[in-house]
Parts: structure tokens; C-alpha cells; sequence
């Protein structure tokens, strides 16, 4: 069988739509690749950051709801969001992250040297420092020089009470490798032609930590790559086999999804690297326009209403 890709995308709750725009793409400088509506809520939004054309492997997504409760991260989800950047690009980033107030944290993983901070929500991301960075194409509109730019996910890490399960599934079902351990960490890697970003998982096994539930700043779930419809129906078998639960196929309008939660219970998507962000929208246009899925393009004039402008209106 094939195996996965790499991270898709990963999905998470926030809080005030516009703290989240502006930390994603003032700060940290990703394009709002795709600009839509919760389909099961809305009146609220959608957000897809990403590189220019928001490639599978750098896609953080968001439904912001401005009053939403932040909670602190726990276990049995994905505990931090890591992008790769250039490895010279790290004294850059210590010095933008200080002067946006940003605290961020040093750190050293298998050797890879790491920045650690939390976005206005305080979910927990991270930029790590690799050599030969996938050369992304270029967002013109990012405030941050390409150079120094994010070069798609490095790596996401969930933390589980115990391992053997979980673990099973990634590398008998996934056909991930594990790579290495450090501490409480064990850290897997896909086995399939060496994906350009989103290569890497961790899993951290943390028997004491609670479960603290979902709210602004935590990952909602994390989506993994099949090449296309067929692949995804045949890992969708697999996961079946494993003794898993998964949904079937949904049209999530940029990529199809099948959805289940893996033995520890986060819940993992499996998603398609096709259609794509310019399915609706030209390449130089993407995140412009309010997308609606068709069952709710009737309620558009209403929705333009509710909706806080993004980009805000004084910027
Ligand atoms: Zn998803």
C-alpha cells in the first residue's frame, strides 16, 4: 500500500478573528490562502494560512469565535505546531518575536535548534532551524523577507498518556518510521518519497498530564496526506482493519477528508492533496473573497454583514 505523505494541514480553535489574522500573517507572515465560513456554524469564519499557493504541508486552518473560553493544552491532543525556517534564520526570529512582545523560548531537539512560543490564544508553536529548507514559493505580500520566511510545517507533536497503540497505527497503517527517541519523545517520519514539509511527528508520552478539552488555542485535529481519492480509500481500509471507526468520504470543498479518532482519541483526518486553494480563486487572488460552500451561498448578503472584516478595516 502507499503510504501517507506527511502532514496536511493541522485544525485548530481560536479566539478574536482579528488577533488571529493579524498573528498569522503580520507576525509570523503567512498568506490567508482561503477565506470561508464554519460550514456546520456560518456565522462564523474559516481561516487558511499557508504559503503562496497553500500547499499540503504548510496549511494551519482556524474557526475563530470571538468569545471562545481559552483553554490550556492537554493531553490526547497535538500539543504543538512546529514550522521549519532556514537555520540562519534563527537570530531573525529571536529578534522579531521580542519586538512584536512575543515571548519565545530556545530550545535544541535532535540536534535542531528551536524557538517555543504561544500565539494570541496561547496554543503552542514552534520554529525550528533546518538545513536545506524546502524552497517554498515566495508570498510577495508577507512582511517577513523571504529569506527568512516559513518554510511549511517541520514537525507537529501530540502528547498520549501511553504509546503502544497509538504508535502502532502510525507505523503499521501510516507507514511512518520512528527515528529517534529523546526524553519522553518519540519521533516518526514517513516512510513514502521524502515529502518537502510536514515530513515529521512526534509523539510525547505524558502519563500525568490532564485532558483539558477544547477551546481557543487548542488543535481541534490534525490531517495527514493521500495523493488522491483512490489512496485515501485504501488507507481509509486500513484504518478499518486496525479496528478503528472512520468516517466516510466528505467533500471539504479543497480536498476530500475521511475522519476518525486514532487509540488515544485525537482525532486524525486523512485528506487529499487535490483539488487544491485555486480550485475557486486564481493563484494571485487567494484569500480575497469570501468563500461560501453552495448550501450557504443563499445567506452571502447576510453573512457579509456578521462577519468582522478581514482584513480589518483600519489596516
Ligand atoms: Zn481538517
Amino acid at each position: 500500500m502507499n503510504k501517507i505523505q506527511g502532514i496536511h494541514h493541522i485544525t485548530a480553535v481560536a479566539g478574536d478573528p482579528v488577533n488571529n489574522w493579524r498573528f498569522y500573517t503580520q507576525t509570523l507572515g503567512e498568506r490567508l490562502v482561503k477565506k470561508t465560513v464554519n460550514f456546520d456554524d456560518p456565522g462564523t469564519y474559516h481561516f487558511y494560512y499557508g504559503d503562496k499557493q497553500g500547499s499540503p504541508g504548510t496549511i494551519l486552518t482556524f474557526f475563530p469565535w470571538a468569545n471562545m473560553p481559552k483553554v490550556r493544552t492537554g493531553n490526547n491532543q497535538v500539543s504543538a505546531t512546529a514550522y521549519a525556517i532556514d537555520e540562519n534564520s534563527m537570530d531573525f526570529w529571536t529578534k522579531r518575536l521580542q519586538e512584536q512582545g512575543v515571548e519565545a523560548d530556545a530550545f535544541t531537539r535532535f540536534g535542531q535548534a528551536g524557538l517555543a512560543f504561544a500565539d494570541p490564544d496561547g496554543m503552542p508553536v514552534e520554529l525550528i532551524g533546518v538545513q536545506d529548507a524546502p524552497n517554498l514559493p515566495v508570498w510577495e505580500g508577507s512582511p517577513v523577507p523571504a529569506e527568512h520566511r516559513l518554510r511549511g510545517f517541520h514537525s507537529a507533536s501530540s502528547t498520549i498518556p501511553s504509546s503502544p497503540q497509538s504508535l502502532k497505527l502510525l507505523t503499521e497503517v501510516f507507514g511512518m518510521e520512528v527515528q529517534g527517541e529523546e526524553e519522553n519523545r518519540i519521533r516518526l517520519g514517513f516512510g513514502g518519497e521524502k515529502p518537502d514539509t510536514g515530513g515529521l511527528y512526534d509523539l510525547v508520552v505524558d502519563p500525568k498530564l490532564e485532558n483539558f478539552g477544547l477551546g481557543a488555542g487548542i488543535v481541534h485535529h490534525i490531517a495527514f496526506r493521500a495523493k488522491d481519492i483512490d489512496h485515501e480509500a485504501e488507507l481509509r481500509d486500513a484504518v478499518k482493519e486496525f479496528g478503528l471507526y472512520p468516517t466516510g468520504h466528505i467533500d471539504r470543498d479543497y480536498f476530500m477528508s475521511v475522519y476518525f479518532r486514532e487509540p488515544s482519541g485525537i482525532l486524525y483526518e486523512i485528506a487529499t492533496d487535490p483539488p487544491g486553494f485555486t480550485k475557486d480563486e486564481d493563484l494571485e487572488d487567494l484569500g480575497t473573497g469570501l468563500k461560501l460552500p453552495r448550501q450557504h451561498e443563499h445567506m452571502r448578503d447576510r453573512l457579509e454583514k456578521v462577519l468582522t472584516p478581514i482584513p480589518p478595516e483600519e489596516d
